[in-house]
C-alpha cells in the first residue's frame, strides 16, 4: 500500500527545484526549472496539501517573502524572465492584476500593430517589453532602424519606451 507523503511541503518543493548542472540555473538569467507537473499554459503546479494546489512559481515566491500571496487581493506572481516554468523567486514579481493586465494589453496591441510593421515575432515583442535593451541594441537585433526614426524613437530609449512610442505613433 502506498504511504501517504507526510513530509513538509517546503521540503517536498525543494526536491522539485532544478538549478542546473552548476547550480547557477538555466539560460543567461539563471532560471530554475520545476521538476513537477506542468499545466497546459506551461506553469508548474505544486500540491501544498490535500486541499491546495498552487502554481509552483507563486509558491516559490511565497517561500521567499515568508507569506502566501493574496490572490483575493489581486496579488499574483508575474514572471520577469517570461519563462512560465521558471521558479527562481528572484525572477518573480508580486504584482497586481491591474499591472499585469496593462502589460498584457500592451503586448496584445504590440502583436497586432508594430509586430506586422516591423515583422517581429510575439516572442521578440515579449522580449522587448520585458527587457531593458536600448533602442540601438534593439535596432541591431531586430532591424527596426528606418521606421523607428520617423516614429520619434531615440537612441538610448529602452525597448519598452520604444514600443510605447511606436504604439503612440500608431494610434494617431
Ligand atoms: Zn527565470
Amino acid at each position: 500500500m502506498a504511504q501517504r507523503n507526510t513530509r513538509p511541503a517546503e521540503e517536498r518543493f525543494n526536491d522539485k527545484i532544478d538549478k542546473g548542472p552548476d547550480g547557477k540555473g538555466y539560460g543567461p538569467k539563471g532560471c530554475w526549472k520545476y521538476l513537477g507537473y506542468h499545466d497546459e499554459a506551461g506553469y508548474g503546479r505544486f500540491r501544498v496539501d490535500r486541499y491546495r494546489k498552487v502554481r509552483a512559481h507563486c509558491y516559490s515566491k511565497a517561500l521567499q517573502i515568508g507569506r502566501p500571496l493574496k490572490p483575493q487581493e489581486g496579488e499574483q506572481g508575474n514572471h520577469l524572465c517570461n519563462n512560465p516554468w521558471c521558479i527562481n523567486p528572484d525572477h518573480i514579481d508580486v504584482g497586481d492584476n491591474d499591472r499585469n493586465q496593462e502589460q498584457k494589453r500592451l503586448q496584445g496591441r504590440a502583436k497586432g500593430g508594430i509586430a506586422v510593421m516591423f515583422k517581429l515575432t510575439p516572442a521578440q515583442i515579449t522580449e522587448i517589453l520585458t527587457s531593458e535593451v536600448s533602442q540601438r541594441e534593439l535596432a541591431r537585433r531586430f532591424g527596426v532602424t528606418p521606421q523607428a526614426a520617423s516614429l520619434g524613437i531615440q537612441p538610448g530609449m529602452t525597448g519598452r519606451e520604444a514600443v510605447e512610442r511606436m504604439l503612440e505613433a500608431e494610434s494617431k
